[in-house]
């Protein structure tokens, strides 16, 4: 049977594959400031198309370069600059995007693309794009690429390995996430040449020591409200414009510390990225469910961990953010109840 075009709508791997085979040439994004599941994704995607016979490249809208550490991901060099990429891609594929803005000054390419293929595992998708490959359920997105690479018939190499290993790891949360299956994938990637520890000790980074004082200065700030959240507690942060712009690869980093403090409630870091717009990154366990929260304020993400960037000034996000958690509380208490 000759391969028609794949019709728009829900794809599994297999649709996808057809899809990236039939295509004229590939441009892959993942979401803007990458984390290593959008990196990951997209590479291990890329690396998978070419090896498949067409022309792929990866890139990332700015307005933010890509992280330094992120870039061992890619010893290909696949990853081009945003002003780079072709103007009129054939296919274009969104790797760990819920929605449009996520692309940040790539968005455009959405409407001169002939398809789009979103990859993506967030519950709070939005629906763009012209073909899907979404399952909120997926731990992470390199799990769906995984899936995608073996159905274009390419062996896993180290290249491919480290790239999915990368994401798997940071978006289960060190395999706190993800089951039984996480941890077999991780053994078929190890197997095929990522080494942990190699890896996880680049992925990190090295910091300069200014950042211990950065880092210090930081938490000397957070704040505990303990009947926020209905009574959960949140413990909050703030990172001016300066200590981003210096520290870029270190700052997500401390929403973890805060986290370590806020017991069954919720952490939240709030950053100015940009002068006057502020990045809230939280987590919590998933109660109450923070990527509804996050949706609300015109974010997105997953229950435990989402985020949102909005403008300030920084006391009206915090309230913002305050009245969306408690009633968040409040509607996931019921529903316990
Ligand atoms: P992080 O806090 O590590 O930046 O992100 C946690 C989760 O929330 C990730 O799945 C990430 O994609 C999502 N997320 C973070 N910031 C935003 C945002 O501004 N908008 C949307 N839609 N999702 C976000
Ligand atoms: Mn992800």
């Amino acid at each position: 049977m000759a391969p028609g075009p794949v019709p728009p709508g829900p794809v599994d791997a297999a649709g996808a594959a057809e899809l990236l085979r039939g295509a004229s040439g590939v441009l892959v994004l993942g979401h803007v400031r990458p984390d290593a599941d959008a990196m990951g994704s997209a590479v291990a995607l890329a690396t998978a198309v070419r090896r498949a016979g067409v022309p792929a490249v990866v890139s990332f809208g700015g307005p933010d370069p890509v992280p330094a550490p992120l870039r061992m991901l890619d010893p290909g060099g696949l990853v081009v600059e945003p002003d780079e990429v072709p103007a009129r891609p054939d296919v274009l594929v969104c790797c760990d995007t819920s929605s449009p803005g996520r692309l940040g000054t790539l968005a455009p390419l959405l409407d001169r693309a002939r398809a789009t293929l979103v990859v993506d595992h967030h519950a709070s998708f939005t629906g763009f794009g012209t073909h899907h490959l979404v399952d909120p359920h997926a731990p992470a997105t390199v799990t769906l690429v995984r899936a995608v690479v073996a159905a274009l018939g390419v062996p896993l190499d180290a290249t491919l390995a480290r790239a999915l290993f990368a994401g798997l790891y940071t978006d289960t949360g060190g395999f706190r996430l993800g089951g039984a299956d996480a941890l077999r994938l991780a053994a078929e990637l190890v197997d095929a040449g990522a080494e942990p520890g190699t890896l996880l000790r680049g992925l990190s980074g090295t910091s300069s020591f200014a950042w211990l004082a950065a880092l210090a200065t930081i938490l000397a700030g957070a704040r505990r409200e303990p009947d926020a959240v209905g009574g959960l507690g949140l413990v909050w942060a703030t990172v001016d414009a300066a200590t981003v712009e210096r520290f870029r690869s270190e700052v997500p980093s401390a929403v973890g510390h805060l986290r370590a403090t806020a017991g069954d409630g919720v952490a939240a870091l709030v950053s100015e990225i940009s002068p006057g717009e502020w990045s809230t990154s939280m987590r919590g366990t998933g109660v109450p469910d923070l990527s509804a929260v996050a949706a609300r304020l015109g974010g997105g993400g997953h229950p435990g961990a989402a985020g949102v960037e909005r403008p300030g000034p920084v006391e009206d996000v915090l309230d913002a953010l305050r009245g969306e958690l408690a009633a968040q509380a409040d509607l996931d208490g019921r529903a316990l109840a």
